[in-house]
């Protein structure tokens, strides 16, 4: 891997919830750091439960406190920004940011996870978007399980990109634990339609075991997210 002098922020988006951001998220951190890079991975808001903050927390071998990690946790498994008002909070974009980019001055490469899909509701005036605008990252990496649907699930996230975004974008196709009649067709289809994007095909990594395929394609995502754009 090449040195980088610059600081670089990944926001971590996906089709949806639990298709896979912070199990990417946590396996792409520890390949950069692997590699020698100083990378992070920040959940910003947890809503029921703070594993995925954990998780990305290990991940980095502990180089942030929980709380860096992720500052705003509720107790309500629902989209953060309903979660915080049942507990009478109200959590701004700008709050938010402010601590991204705090931490994110500290480090090689920042991963940002944000919660649900791109357009999931998150802080009190926004969503995953709002804040990836604010956040102008280097790169955005779309996580979208390879099955039946997934051309038109990642089109959706990328037509829902800020231009300038979309430009920087990756989507990462996560095989599934049984693949079906799409899975090998996808990448070629959503390539007719989405021109230039960048794509990668990431193995299942639930064994916890890390195998050449994996460990290439992670590899991928770390050159994509140290490229200049
Ligand atoms: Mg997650």
């Amino acid at each position: 891997m090449k040195a980088m002098g610059q600081r670089r922020m990944v926001f971590v988006t996906g089709n949806d919830t639990g298709v896979g951001k912070t199990v990417l998220a946590a396996a792409l951190t520890r390949r950069l750091r692997a590699h020698g890079v100083d990378a992070v991975a920040l959940k910003p808001l947890c809503s029921g439960g703070r594993n995925d903050a954990r998780a990305l927390q290990t991940a980095a071998d502990h180089a942030l406190t929980l709380d860096e990690v992720n500052p705003w946790h509720f107790r309500a498994a629902l989209a953060p920004k309903l979660a915080a008002r049942l507990e009478k909070r109200r959590i701004s974009r700008r709050e938010v940011a402010a601590h991204v980019r705090m931490i994110a001055r500290r480090f090689q490469i920042t991963l940002v996870e944000g919660a649900g899909g791109l357009l999931s509701p998150l802080t009190e005036d926004g969503d995953n978007r709002d804040l990836l605008a604010a956040l102008r990252p280097e790169a955005v990496i779309i996580v979208v399980p390879n099955r039946l649907g997934a051309v038109n699930q990642a089109r959706l996230v990328l037509a829902a990109l800020p231009k300038i975004a979309r430009r920087r974008s990756v989507v990462v196709l996560v095989e599934q634990r049984k693949p079906d009649a799409a899975s090998r067709t996808n990448a070629a289809l959503l390539a007719e339609f989405a021109a230039g994007i960048s794509m990668v095909h990431l193995p299942w990594l639930a064994s916890g075991r890390l195998t050449f395929r994996a460990a290439a394609a992670l590899d991928a995502l770390a050159a994509f997210t140290m490229a200049d754009s």
